[in-house]
Order: C-alpha cells, then sequence, then structure tokens
C-alpha cells in the first residue's frame, strides 16, 4: 500500500523563513529504494517553492530527482545504493554552458589580443581549414568534456564541425549537450559551402533526433553577416520540420549591425524578423548589439539570448544590455563561446563576469545581482536553450544534473550568504562532484568516465602539428 505525502518543513536560513516542499512516496513496508542520495550542507535548488534547505538531501531515481528535503525527511523515508555525503557543501543544478564551440580547445592561446574580424578572418578560420578533422574534433572534444566536467557544466551547446564525432564523445564522457553544425557560406572545414555542410547538419539532425537524452541535436546557421537570407530561411524552416532548436551568432559587433544595415536596410535582429526567423526554438549568442525595439522583439518572440562577457570583453565586441534584456522578460543564459576567445571554458568566470560588468556599465551596484547571475548560468540557461523541462533547477521531476562546491577553502570563509559565495567568491576548482543523468561523472575532483593521459598525449601530438605548421599573417 502506498501512501501519498505532501511534506512541508520551515527552515531558518540567514534569518529567512525557508520553506522546503517535497512529494514522496512512502511504503508502509519500509524505506523507498533509490539509486543515489546526495546531501550538502545547503541545497541551492533554483525553484522558488524552496530556493535554499540547509541540511538538505536529494533521493534520485533512474536518473532523475524524486525527494528534495531535508536530510532527516529523506533518510527516514529512503535507501539508496550509494549515498554522496556533502559536510561543508553546496549542493546545486549543474551549470548550462550555452554557446561553445568545444573543440576550439585545441586553439586556446593561438591568436589573441585582436578585433573579431581579423581574428575569425586571418587566424581561427585558415587554422581550422588546415587542421579540423575527426581526429581534430574527437581530441578537442574530450579535453573540452574533461575541462567542463571539472568546472561544473552539465549541459552545454556545442556549435561546431564533424558533429557525429562530437556527439560520441558527448555520449562517452555522460555529459548533456545540444549539439550542432555550424553552417556557413563559405568553405569550411570538410565542406565547400552552404550546400554541403547544412545538408550535413540536417543529416545529423535526422540521426541523433530522439535517439540519446542526454544528446538534442540542432540546426546552426553561423550568423546573418556569413549566411545569406534564403539560406537563413533555409535554416528555420528546417529546424521547425525537425522540431529541434536553432542557436546562431546575433548582433556581435558593431561592424555587425553596420554591415547588416548597408546589406538589408535593417539591424541584424529586424533583419531576422523581417525573414520570419524569429520564435521561442532560437537562441542567439551575444546580443552584444540590440537596440530598444529589437530588445522588445526578441522578448516578443520569446527569442533566448545567450551572454557570453568574457568573449565580448577579450574581443572588445562590447557589453551586452543584460539589464535592458532581463527587464524586458527575455530567457537569457550564460556562455563560454570558444575557448580561443575566452580562453577557458569556466562558466566560473562567465558568472562573475556578468555580475561585475553591469554594474559598472550602468554605474548601479544593485544591477543584476548574484541571484538573479545565479539562476542566468542554471535555469535561465535551460530555458534559453528550451530546456528547462528537464533541467536547470533541483526540483521532483526534472533530471538530476548536479553539482557539490565545496566551501571549506579559504576564499570561501567565512560564510553569511551561499549565493553570494557562489556567484562572487568560487571557482572551478571548488567543484567537488558532477552527477548528470543520476550518473557520478566527477566525485572528489576525480575525473570517472575521461582517460586524462590519452587526451593530454593526443592534444599535445595535434598541437605540435599546429605550432610546427601554423604561420600567423603578421
Ligand atoms: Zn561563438
Amino acid at each position: 500500500m502506498l501512501v501519498f505525502f505532501v511534506c512541508t518543513t520551515f527552515v531558518v536560513f540567514f534569518g529567512q523563513i525557508v520553506i522546503a516542499q517535497s512529494n514522496y512516496n512512502l511504503s508502509t513496508q519500509g524505506k523507498q529504494n533509490v539509486q543515489l542520495i546526495v546531501s550538502s550542507d545547503f541545497v541551492v535548488t533554483m525553484n522558488e517553492a524552496q530556493p535554499v534547505i540547509t541540511n538538505g538531501a536529494i533521493a534520485i531515481k533512474d536518473g532523475k530527482i524524486v525527494a528534495v528535503d531535508t536530510q532527516d525527511k529523506i533518510m527516514a523515508s529512503y535507501r539508496a545504493k550509494r549515498t554522496l555525503p556533502g559536510k561543508d557543501m553546496v549542493l546545486m543544478p549543474g551549470l548550462v554552458n550555452g554557446h561553445s564551440h568545444s573543440a576550439m580547445v585545441l586553439f586556446r592561446g593561438l591568436a589573441d589580443d585582436l578585433a573579431l574580424e581579423d581574428w575569425l578572418q586571418n587566424y581561427i578560420f585558415p587554422a581550422e581549414a588546415k587542421f579540423v578533422d575527426e581526429n581534430f574534433v574527437r581530441v578537442g572534444e574530450q579535453l573540452a568534456c574533461w575541462e567542463m566536467i571539472r568546472g561544473g557544466t552539465t549541459t552545454f551547446v556545442d556549435m561546431y564541425f564533424k558533429s557525429d564525432v562530437a556527439a560520441k564523445v558527448v555520449d562517452e564522457c555522460g555529459l548533456r549537450a545540444i549539439i550542432t553544425g555550424s553552417s556557413i557560406d563559405f568553405p569550411s572545414p570538410g565542406f565547400k559551402g552552404w550546400d554541403d555542410a547544412f545538408a550535413a547538419s540536417v543529416d545529423f539532425v535526422k540521426r541523433w533526433k530522439d535517439k540519446n537524452p542526454r544528446i538534442t541535436p540542432a540546426i546552426a546557421p553561423h550568423a546573418p553577416y556569413t549566411v545569406s537570407p534564403e539560406h537563413l530561411v533555409q535554416a528555420i524552416r528546417a529546424a521547425r520540420h525537425y522540431d529541434v532548436p536553432l542557436t546562431i551568432h546575433l548582433a556581435e559587433t558593431q561592424t555587425e549591425v553596420r554591415d547588416i544595415q548597408q546589406r538589408y536596410n535593417a539591424t541584424p535582429v529586424q533583419h531576422l524578423e523581417n525573414l520570419g526567423f524569429l520564435d521561442p526554438r532560437v537562441f542567439a549568442a551575444h546580443v552584444v548589439w540590440p537596440n530598444s525595439s529589437e530588445i522588445a522583439l526578441l522578448a516578443k518572440r520569446g527569442v533566448g539570448v545567450i551572454h557570453n562577457p568574457d568573449s565580448n570583453l577579450k574581443l572588445a565586441s562590447g557589453f551586452a544590455p543584460i539589464p535592458a534584456m532581463l527587464k524586458a522578460g527575455i530567457k537569457i543564459g550564460l556562455g563560454t563561446d570558444g575557448a580561443a576567445s575566452n580562453n577557458v571554458l569556466d562558466m566560473w568566470n562567465a558568472i562573475r563576469l556578468t555580475a561585475l560588468i553591469h554594474k559598472g556599465t550602468t554605474l548601479d551596484p544593485t544591477a543584476v545581482p548574484a541571484k538573479t547571475v545565479l539562476r542566468m548560468a542554471t535555469l535561465g540557461g535551460a530555458e534559453a536553450l528550451g530546456l528547462s523541462d528537464k533541467i536547470g533547477a533541483i526540483k521532483v521531476g526534472l533530471q538530476a544534473d548536479l553539482i557539490q562546491v565545496h566551501l571549506k577553502e579559504p576564499h570561501l570563509l567565512p560564510l553569511y550568504d551561499v549565493i553570494s559565495h557562489l556567484v562572487y567568491a568560487a571557482d572551478a576548482q571548488d567543484v567537488d562532484t558532477v552527477i548528470v543523468n543520476g550518473q557520478v561523472l566527477m566525485h572528489k575532483r576525480e575525473m570517472l568516465t575521461v582517460d586524462l593521459e590519452r587526451i593530454r598525449r593526443e592534444a599535445s601530438s595535434i598541437a605540435e602539428n599546429i605550432k610546427a605548421e601554423f604561420r600567423p599573417s603578421n
């Protein structure tokens, strides 16, 4: 016989009363068996109904969260094959990296301190043409997944080449990803131009749609300045036809805005609107230079935006109007961009920069507060990507994509406000444990699903070839 309970617990947290709620099934014969119980001194849920639970725990079964409550309640009701304790730790949703070109980690530090157009046209595109093949993507993707797991990223968006190779690596290492082949109107690695690149990306969508619950295929026209209007329309039609997400670089630089204005007599977002391109399946990277009517348009069409503060600063693209976009109600997540323009796939950098730079640009210390930024790095990203029914929060029914973060290093002592520490003080090295879909990918900082020595060796070998043959133009 099963008895259904709705349990409400009041927890005192820094003077605030926080309500912890969970629904769970109790067998009168004893505790319910689950796959895993994870506990921590604090559980930061991103669920408005129970924001932070002190001495909290989560029960996980079949990769999903089946209960969230205080440790006492969970331990009284569930028995697990494995239990991960969390003294001096925070348990929170895994970070969502909404924009990356993962295998570009192999170009990390190859060409720095350049303008975007110069960097792309004279360095990155030629280097990609020469070196990107299946082995490059395999090794680069493995290195990127290693780096992201170490930093607590559990879901990422990968917009690059050789998508089947990338998907295989993601499948093996246990992460969750939206994977897409970037399509562009000129030659790119393995392709003569738009037609064959786009056909390959559609074939990838057909092969991977509904194949693996952790891997979502998508469509990705590179940007309005590198893809013709006809091809942009072709791309959004395919995304709608196959019911998959579409991602694109958008309004990244002032040069792009001028270029699109000259060519099409419209600003970039308006240009896409004129093509009937904007809808909730679209999420755009950067959006540094939208005007106020474009911000309203993005909100109205339900388009997601991925803010990449490291990349925008390094390439001097500008400061995205995040406070105005938040005010307009746009779904906003954070991203790292490719490691060649950042240079790390470290979401904690993106979190801290987002919390700092918009205060500086608005001269308002209350702009984009810590809690808002942490939401952007987790649930906000999941919303922008169209995945918030699966990930982004610690809530019964969602997938168990979780991280435990240590609070015992000196830069995290003493502790007054756990969210403040996560945004302004924590870094990638503080992540202790990473769980995706209920599977533990890293525990006590030990990587469990990737072969570190082999990746080190193979990445170094590829880098030797690049060093030997790559000739920068100046
Ligand atoms: Zn990018």
